[in-house]
């Protein structure tokens, strides 16, 4: 069980220097810890912003200033965690912070752990467990569409659906529970054909639920995208204008880029992480052999690979091998179309994959991210409600729509209100876990380890 009692303290605020930060109490002694920081006699008031001084004492009970801070109790329930919250705001300095936090921890605080405020407003029946999890979501969202599916899930269109089925599905219980009561009678509180009608409508309706979930976890998760070819194609030049900034180093030297180069970008909403890497050539020392080997593992474990050619010189057999070993998600690009042809893509195979670019006048850059997005494959007509995107949330909402199946058959083959019910509670048990209703410590523990101290 967790330990609610308590009242624990960290820096909400993210690690570096800003013009604020915020320290943030929770738990039963929260004001009282805030009292014991400030100078001040005026006592704190519910949802009031105090301007006040965090004083310590050094010797001889001389007091001297640690910051000017705004100080803002929320009184509990009314809190992000439904207990007294205090939120103590002050200069944005990493070393000012951990004084407070400090100072609260001998004010009788203690330092939270990763996530638990989170937890606490799980616990406290402020947040479901699917809101809590879009918490972690929001905060860690790095495109748009990332943020407009954890804010949905956060208002709670998710667990509105479930608990919709999961109603539905309570009442064909309560019914075959009613029916088992009175035996003798053989009184049925529902009809067989209700039954089965209801069923396939809970069925259905979970389907629809789950036919979010590619799309859903495309948004939430990503993708990698390797960009690959020989040395000199323009792999890191392709590279740093998909960014929008001279990330990698552009030379006309072969074997510039020897290590892989990773970063973010946004395509049609979905966070990719693309990854440059060393031109595929036989390299001439031991650095450059392994940025190849490097190259040709990341080629492999990339959910999408952009292979580049250089459209004019002729191409190679390195190339020609490339484009048989990259038989996944591809998209061809073919570079240096300012340059005049060497070759005609028409005369090749793969020739309608091919986009035709050119880094240096920029032509083909906005096809190419079309293509990749189009690749990728985020739907554009995506509704950006009820998605499912958590591998969790997907797994449950699947196991509990098999056992209604596995209902529905048994019920078209007779079975009896007795045998339902054991296929009816177990999905039933199934969803109640995603909204957090029936859920084991140690998934719980599991779950808000992944968030951040202070959240
Ligand atoms: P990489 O080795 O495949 O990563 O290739 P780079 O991006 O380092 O580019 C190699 C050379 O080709 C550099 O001198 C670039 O300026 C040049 N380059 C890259 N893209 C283009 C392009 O579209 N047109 C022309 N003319 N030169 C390019």
């Amino acid at each position: 069980m967790f330990n609610t009692n308590d009242t624990i303290v960290a820096i909400a605020t993210p690690q570096g220097r800003g013009g604020l930060g915020v320290v943030r109490l929770s738990g039963p002694d929260s004001v009282a810890v805030a009292h014991q920081l400030l100078n001040s006699p005026e006592p704190l008031q519910a949802r009031r912003a105090t301007f006040g001084r965090v004083v310590e004492s050094v010797n001889d009970g001389l007091l001297r200033a640690v910051d000017d801070v705004v100080v803002t109790w929320f009184a509990a329930p009314h809190s992000y965690t439904g207990d007294d919250v205090v939120e103590i705001s002050g200069h944005g300095s990493p070393v000012l912070l951990e004084h407070i936090v400090r100072l609260s921890i001998c004010a009788g605080a203690r330092m939270a752990e990763p996530g638990e405020f989170t937890l606490r407003a799980y616990l406290n029946g402020k947040l479901d467990l699917v809101q809590a999890e879009a918490v972690g979501d929001l905060i860690n969202a790095v495109t748009p569409a990332q943020a407009r599916v954890a804010m949905d899930q956060l208002t709670g269109t998710v667990t509105s659906a479930i608990r919709a089925a999961d109603l539905t599905l309570l009442d064909l219980i309560a019914k075959c529970e009613a029916s088992l009561d009175f035996p003798d009678e053989g009184f049925h509180f529902i009809q067989a054909s209700t039954l089965g009608r209801t069923l396939a409508g809970i069925v259905a309706d979970l389907d629809r639920l789950l036919s979010t979930a590619g799309q859903g976890r495309l948004i939430r998760e990503g993708l990698v995208v390797a960009i690959a070819g020989r040395p000199n194609v323009g792999k890191s030049s392709l590279f740093n204008a998909l960014l929008g900034r001279n990330r990698a180093i552009v030379t006309p030297v072969a074997g510039t880029t020897r290590d892989l180069l990773t970063e973010h970008i946004d395509l049609g909403g979905v966070p990719c992480l693309l990854v440059d890497t060393a031109g595929v050539r036989v390299a001439p020392e031991a650095i450059e052999q392994e940025g190849v080997a490097r190259a040709s593992e990341a080629r492999r474990s990339a959910d999408l690979v952009l292979l580049v050619l250089d459209g004019s010189v002729p191409i190679t057999d390195i190339e020609r091998q490339l484009l048989a070993e990259t038989t996944g998600p591809r998209v061809i690009c073919v570079n240096k179309s300012d340059r005049p042809p060497a070759w005609s893509s028409r005369d090749e195979a793969w020739t309608d994959e091919a986009v035709s670019t050119s880094v240096v006048s920029g032509r083909g850059l906005g096809e190419l991210r079309d293509r990749l997005a189009r690749t990728i494959g985020l739907d554009p007509a995506w509704r950006e409600s009820a998605t499912l995107s958590n591998v969790r949330h997907i797994g449950l909402v699947q196991v509990a729509r098999d056992a209604l199946v596995r209902a529905e058959r048994a019920l078209s083959s007779g079975a009896t209100e007795e045998m339902l019910l054991v296929d009816l509670h177990e999905a039933r048990g199934h969803l109640e876990s995603v909204s957090g209703r029936r859920t084991v410590d140690d998934v719980l523990r599991h779950i808000f380890a992944n968030f951040c101290i202070g959240k």
